[in-house]
């Protein structure tokens, strides 16, 4: 039996899929503007971690990742520029370029967590066509309403409104300032969005929507700012809202019902009320997803990371620093999914050191055939409890440690099934062809006691990254 924490339920439920055997899950993706941090790759191992420990367990997994390249604004509400039009503009680049060059950044960096690739990873601008079309069975159901500014979702008609965070939608009026604009309601979000006129403060009149966006003026003969992604549509050229990518994506791949949903526990209070709003109104299916699961944020001092903030830290840079990512993914198993991780340089160093200390004392480890039934059995009640890491880590030592234990290495196999951190892979260094020349002319130069080049191979090497060492065997190398 596998429980989950339900964030719509608010309680450890257990898990049982709609069609027997098989999971459909869906999982908010990156917006692909800039670098992802280490915090939302904690998000992503979260969402691995729940793909793995289904898999373990005998389920089917269909897995689906969004990645939004349009209609994502710098605030989740509908306020602000659209990230990816502001990193081109920005970088003086196309759109397309700035969303390809980070996804492809984005892969390397899921690659090097050992995460798995979903069923299909599904791009917000290849499907306008849905997004339009989900849009107009709302408007056709009465759920929207235009404004000069675009086609809005009236949550006034949804009664469910704010079932996910609980909220009271009086308590968001009474709180949080939120720019109405031509809103009915303050919860209310854009469907689709008209692209707007150079000219700010003139309204976008219908008659003036024609289909050559290029020839487009405002009524005081100003062009309008051509967007770099925008499309036609039966409300006018513009470009859909951030939320309704994921209503529309889901439910062509997973059906207008599936499982499970996650994303970060920010995706919550906003995005996720939003798409459950559209996606039960518009499919009428009830609730449109069964379990909805929130990964916790990673905290720096100052409080969550943010690629907004200057103080983001990125696979790469680990990798720049000798840190294995794998050491970052054990790192983030030293507390529960749900919970806050408090980032730290101490806290990585011990993770990379106890990693690194795993890894050797398993490589020690003499292979036995078989299974060790009994810490296989501890290991599977701590990840169907709710995907309890911190617990499934420490069996895992326990069991290690136990000089008695029988069956070691097939039990570690198992369960690296989910841990994923290849804890039976030798760590073996790669070394290009031209450093060994090097490092062999370096060595003939010592045999024959020729100091002075040997003094200069070795510089040249350290030039290229790599030290040597001799020792009585030859000499080690180290990328440094
Ligand atoms: P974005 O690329 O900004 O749309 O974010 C991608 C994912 O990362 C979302 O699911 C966010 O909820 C998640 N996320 C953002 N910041 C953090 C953080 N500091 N810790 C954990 N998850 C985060
Ligand atoms: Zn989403």
């Amino acid at each position: 039996m596998i429980t989950l924490y339900n964030t719509m339920t608010r309680k450890k439920e257990e898990f049982v899929p709609i069609n027997e055997g098989k999971v459909g899950m869906y999982t908010c993706g990156p917006t692909v503007y800039w670098y992802a941090h280490v915090g939302n790759l904690r998000s992503y191992i979260f969402a691995d971690l729940l793909k793995r420990v289904l898999m373990y367990n005998g389920l089917k997994v269909k897995h689906v990742i969004n990645v939004t390249d349009v209609g994502h604004l710098t605030s989740d509400a509908d306020e602000g520029e659209d990230k990816l039009e502001k990193a081109a503009a920005k970088e003086g680049k196309t759109a397309k370029e700035i969303s390809h060059f980070y996804f492809d950044a984005f892969k390397k960096d899921f690659a090097s967590l050992n995460l798995i690739d979903p069923f299909k990873w599904v791009w917000a601008s290849e499907h306008i066509k849905e997004q339009v079309d989900m849009v107009k069975v709302l408007e056709k159901k009465g759920f929207t309403y235009e404004t000069t500014d675009g086609i809005y979702f009236d949550s006034s008609k949804f009664a469910d409104y704010g079932k996910l965070s609980n909220k009271k939608i009086e308590g968001i009026e009474e709180g949080k300032r939120i720019a109405m604009g031509e809103k009915k309601n303050k919860t209310d979000f854009a469907l689709w969005k008209f692209s707007k006129l150079e000219d700010k403060k003139q309204a976008f009149p219908s008659e003036l929507r024609v289909k050559d966006t290029s020839l487009a003026r405002s009524p005081s003969g100003h062009f309008r700012t051509k967007r770099q992604q925008e499309w036609d549509s039966p409300w006018g050229v513009g470009f859909p809202g951030w939320h309704i990518e994921c209503s529309a994506m889901s439910s062509k791949y997973l059906g207008k019902q599936f499982d499970i949903h996650t994303g970060g526990i920010d995706n919550m209070p906003i995005h996720h009320e939003n798409e459950i709003a559209q996606s039960e109104s518009a499919w009428g299916k009830k609730p449109w997803v069964k379990t909805w699961m929130h990964g916790g944020f990673l905290n720096t001092k100052e409080g969550k990371m943010a690629k907004s903030s200057g103080k983001m830290k990125t696979i790469s840079q680990l990798e720049e620093e000798g840190i294995n990512p794998l050491a970052y993914r054990y790192f983030t198993y030293s507390a529960k999914y749900r919970k806050p991780l408090i980032w730290s340089d101490g806290g990585l160093a011990s993770a990379v050191e106890s990693y690194k200390r795993l890894k050797n004392i398993i490589s020690g480890i003499e292979n036995v055939r078989g299974i060790n039934k009994k810490y296989l059995k501890e290991f599977e009640e701590r990840i169907n409890d709710d995907l309890d890491m911190p617990g499934a880590v420490a069996v895992l030592w326990k069991l290690v440690r136990d000089e008695k234990a029988e069956g070691k290495i097939g039990t570690i196999k198992k369960m690296d099934q989910v841990f994923g951190l290849e804890l039976l892979k030798e760590d073996i260094v790669d070394v290009p062809s031209d450093v060994r020349e090097l490092v062999e002319a370096r060595k003939v130069a010592r045999d024959e006691k020729d100091w002075v080049k040997s003094d200069e191979l070795r510089d040249k090497l350290k030039g290229m990254g790599w030290v040597v060492k001799d020792s009585k065997e030859g000499y080690d190398l180290e990328k440094v």
